[in-house]
């Protein structure tokens, strides 16, 4: 029976990630995997994270399981903090997940468990894994334009044409805030109009949201994901505590569902324990309790928020300090999108070519849609990076 396996493409970033640890040059720079690293290459654990675990050490007395949908006051915390009081809560179902890969796999299951017949529209280009998982599942997949290769900005005109092909039913897959992997994002006047297609259409949003806090804020970068939510009829959103509360390893995640009514809400809840129960049982509970505790004790929460903002400035430092070295380099402003783009993530909208050039020639390593981590940068290495993009002709 194994022998009948036939073998599944490697994944990519993962790859690079290899190809990384075996260049033997001492000026190499990985702007690879999608996970925030300080001036020092390290990914710290949090200070409240910290705390939290130490508290969490003393005070818990037991590991047996919790239950299906996690911890109910998991639940309250996360909706809380994404959605803050903009749908009522008695219209939201909600289960814990591993991480937000989990939570956007269990939401492909309930649209297939729910309308086998819907497509799922997602950006082009969209996080590889939401393609991959839609197809593992079986779901068609539809492409809308998103990203504009000659602006570096978001093709608006092109997305909604492209949305206007949906059909009733369909599912709309929005990245919440901080787009990977373009980096480019959504006014709050295009997400509107977004909504009204999704509600003249009679389709349903999805949105994924991993990052909040890495691009304009906490409560700016909810901000979409309140107005889509608190707009449509219906909704799912996943939710990831991964890089906002840097627990990656500890796989915590949450995926809402939100009806149209109360009275549905019962049902959607024990579908979406279904999932769980069919998929893992219990979902890992020592994140969610972690960012629970941090999320509700205000002196953890309020450390959090500002360790978080330190984050975000930093990134945006990196960014301006980037396009300024780019300008001064090229003597052009066709670099100014950096400082535009907002999150991990910004694609400088190139070929493979070049980007494989440049990891050759000066050890830069992004990924091949020409994808950086800008965490993966420092103060001293922005200017390497600036040289081997302007040398490599990009
Ligand atoms: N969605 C998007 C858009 C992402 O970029 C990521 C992380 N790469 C995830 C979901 C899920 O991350 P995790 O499963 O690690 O929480």
């Amino acid at each position: 029976m194994l022998g009948n396996l036939k073998a599944q493409p490697a994944d990519k970033i993962l790859a690079l990630m290899a190809k990384f640890k075996e260049d033997p040059r001492d000026q190499k720079i990985d702007l690879g995997v999608g996970v925030y690293k300080n001036a020092e290459g390290v990914t710290p654990v949090m200070r409240a994270v910290k705390e939290a675990e130490r508290r969490l050490l003393e005070e818990q007395t037991s590991k047996s399981y919790v239950a299906l949908a996690g911890d109910p006051a998991f639940a309250d915390a996360m909706i809380d903090l994404v959605l803050d009081g903009a749908v009522a809560r008695d219209r939201i179902a909600a289960i814990a997940t591993p991480g937000g890969t989990g939570a956007v796999r269990q939401a492909f299951e309930l649209v297939k468990l729910a309308n086998p017949e819907a497509r799922v529209f997602v950006s082009n280009p969209t996080w590889p894994n939401h393609v991959s998982i839609l197809k593992y599942v079986g779901i068609e997949t539809v492409a809308y334009r998103y990203f504009d290769t000659e602006t570096r900005a978001v093709d608006f005109d092109g997305m909604l044409e492209d949305l206007a092909q949906a059909n009733a039913g369909d599912v709309v897959l929005l990245h919440g805030c901080c787009h990977n992997p373009t980096g480019a994002n959504l006014n709050l006047t295009q997400w509107q109009a977004v909504v009204d297609v999704i509600n003249e259409k009679g389709l349903i949003a999805m949105i994924d949201i991993a990052y909040q806090g890495f691009g304009d804020g906490l409560e700016e970068d909810a901000a979409a994901t309140r107005l889509v939510a608190s707009s449509v009829k219906e909704g799912l959103i996943a939710a990831s505590c991964s890089k906002n509360f840097g627990v990656y390893r500890e796989r915590t995640g949450i995926l809402m569902g939100i009806s149209e009514s109360a009275d549905q809400t019962g049902i959607v809840q024990q579908n979406l324990n279904f999932l769980n129960r069919q998929n893992y049982s219990f979902p890992p509970d020592h994140g969610a309790r972690v960012v629970t505790m941090i999320l509700t004790d205000p002196e953890l929460r309020a450390d959090w928020a500002a360790e978080l903002e330190d984050i975000r400035i930093s990134m945006l430092g990196l960014r301006q300090q980037l396009a300024d070295e780019l300008q001064k380099l090229s003597g052009s402003d066709r670099f100014g999108f950096i400082a535009e783009h907002r999150g991990m993530f910004s694609q400088i909208g190139t070929t493979p070519e070049l980007v494989e050039k440049m990891r050759v020639d000066a050890g830069i390593y992004m990924v091949g849609d020409s994808r950086m981590n800008i965490a993966g940068l420092n103060e001293k290495t922005v200017p390497i990076l600036a040289k081997a993009i302007v040398d490599a002709g990009v």
